[in-house]
């Protein structure tokens, strides 16, 4: 018998392992406490990837394929993946061992391991879903200070020719970020929620409460979004193009109180299960487009293809060339704790309130709102990077730590010192207050500095500057901001610094 490992993120029926039904191979998947436990995860993620891993089965059954699944609750489950197997391997006389490639260094150096204390033969096949290999990764992302995302996003649409015009990219530029970048107002209208499927996931539910799994966040049978088949993340994909492409690009970092997906496509828990492939993604988006040109312009949907083709094959490099070493980053010296409010959604900034509750009721918030709320406050209240991706890694659905370290240490909280951004991605009011409303309701003066009701964000920003511009005296896009706060009386500065000072001993008190 050989034995073939599917983890809870390789639920990829196009894999080829599922090309033929081969006699002699039992496929193997297991709901360990292993996987719930190494990080408080939110209940809709847990739900999330165990419906899935279980439907998946199911296809694979329907197929004639032979399987093996093991339930979190069952009486032979050791919860741990290697015990597991090894009992596996033992009860059907299994003489070879394959799986797929782990996008988690964790999971990697556990099956390396592991294999080589077999005595039986061992193969690792790619999983089969990524548009760059792990030798293009190696060739790009070694042996250079900072890495291009740019120069690597080319490279991919070059590649698969995707948007392009023989070499040169369409519509003549490569990048159209620059229309990116308005406010939504109210209009245009956004489309209604898209739930993919129906499902019933209360024996889930009730499963992770009776194995008193520690969980965040809360469960709502009738608000729950994701895909659990690949059927449902076509059927996500279809809408996403139907209905929200034609204004992606433009409302990409817009904000709004009333609005949690605004016209994001929620498709990352469908990817990042392996459920649908990034090149099928931009495929059928640039297809939809080719037959909309009247009405969808290029630059929303070079928009879109840039965040997969880019932006998420570029995380995955930066992860595979940096780790391990690079999950203890903390180039800035940041030491503080996370605010309860990051639990709670209990405090009285609204811009906080709000994408915190998005977080913990849905187990999402788009992308502006996790890097220049979540992650902008907690840089500038130099909080510990451990902490920040314990928080990160364990609330959204789709994080999984390939891709939520280099996006949290790296882009987030610049503890890698500017491997993936050029400088901090920190601001004031004044930015939120231009990509959102969130200001409009607040407790707070997004204009003010000092005072008791003047926005923390203000004086925390300068203060950081100030506490870290040894750190980047030597950056030049960050030139611009040091001469401002070097023009800031001295007085003022110190009251500040006062006022940021009084913030960080206790913000859970505002
Ligand atoms: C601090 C922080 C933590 C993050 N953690 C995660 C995470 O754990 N898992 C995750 O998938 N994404 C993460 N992201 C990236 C991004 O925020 C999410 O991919 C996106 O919000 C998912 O929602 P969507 O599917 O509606 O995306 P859309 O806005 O519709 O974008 C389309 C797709 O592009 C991809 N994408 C967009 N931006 C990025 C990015 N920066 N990195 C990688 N892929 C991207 C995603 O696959 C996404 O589904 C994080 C970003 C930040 C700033
Ligand atoms: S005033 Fe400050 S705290 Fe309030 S919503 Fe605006 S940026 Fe956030």
């Amino acid at each position: 018998m050989k034995l073939r490992l599917v983890l809870g993120d390789q639920l990829n029926e196009n894999h080829p392992w599922f090309n033929s039904i081969e006699k002699g191979v039992l496929y193997v998947q297991m709901e360990m406490r292993q996987e719930t436990d190494y990080a408080p995860h939110h209940i809709q993620k847990l739900i999330a990837f165990f419906g899935a891993m279980r439907h998946f089965n199911q296809v694979l059954e329907a197929h004639g394929h032979q399987t093996y699944y093991l339930k979190l609750d069952a009486p032979e489950n050791s919860q741990d993946l290697v015990s597991n197997l090894r009992k596996i391997i033992q009860q059907y006389e299994v003489n070879s061992f394959e799986y797929q490639s782990p996008d988690e260094y964790r999971l990697s150096h556990q099956l390396k391991e592991f294999c080589s204390s077999l005595s039986i033969p061992t193969t690792e096949v790619d999983s089969d879903h990524f548009m760059a290999s792990q030798e293009e990764l190696q060739e790009y992302f070694t042996g250079k200070k900072q890495y291009v995302l740019e120069f690597f996003y080319r490279k991919m649409r070059k590649k698969f020719n995707l948007l392009m015009h023989g070499e040169q990219p369409e519509g003549g530029q490569w990048n159209f970020d620059k229309n990116n970048r308005k406010k939504w107002k109210g209009s245009p209208e956004i489309p209604e929620v898209f739930y993919p499927e129906k499902k019933t996931l209360t024996d889930l539910y009730r499963l992770f409460k009776d194995q008193k799994v520690v969980s965040i966040g809360s469960f709502d049978p009738e608000n729950f979004i994701y895909p659990l088949s690949r059927v449902a993340a076509l059927k996500q994909l279809d809408y996403f193009c139907e209905k929200l492409l034609i204004h992606f690009g433009d409302y990409q970092d817009a904000m709004h109180t009333e609005e949690l997906n605004l016209f994001h496509s929620r498709l990352s828990f469908g990817l990042n299960t392996k459920m649908i492939s990034p090149l099928e993604v931009v495929e059928k988006v640039i297809a939809y487009y080719r037959k909309n040109t009247a009405i969808i312009a290029l630059s929303q949907v070079e928009g879109f293809v840039r965040q997969i083709v880019g932006w998420r094959e570029y995380m995955r490099g930066i992860y595979w060339t940096q780790m391990p070493h690079y999950k203890k980053k903390n180039t800035l010296k940041n030491f503080n704790k996370l605010p309860d409010f990051y639990w709670t959604g209990k405090t009285k900034m609204n811009c906080l309130k709000q994408s915190v509750c998005n977080s913990l009721d849905h187990a999402y918030a788009h992308h502006i709102q996790r890097l220049m709320i979540l992650g902008n406050f907690a840089l500038l209240a130099q909080v510990h990077p451990d902490e920040v991706d314990a928080w990160f890694l364990g609330v959204y659905a789709d994080a999984v730590e390939w891709v939520q370290l280099p996006n949290t240490r790296g882009m987030s909280q610049w503890a890698d010192g500017g491997i993936v951004a050029t400088k901090p991605y920190v601001s004031a009011a004044a930015y939120i207050n231009k990509m959102g409303n969130y200001c409009e309701g607040c407790t707070y003066d997004k204009k003010k500095r000092l005072g008791a009701d003047a926005c923390p964000f203000n004086s925390l920003y300068w203060n950081f500057l100030d506490d870290k511009k040894e750190h980047f005296a030597k950056n030049n896009r960050m030139a611009m901001m040091l001469r401002l706060l070097e023009k800031i009386p001295g007085e003022e500065l110190s009251a500040i610094k006062t006022r940021a000072g009084k913030i960080l001993s206790q913000p859970d008190a505002f």
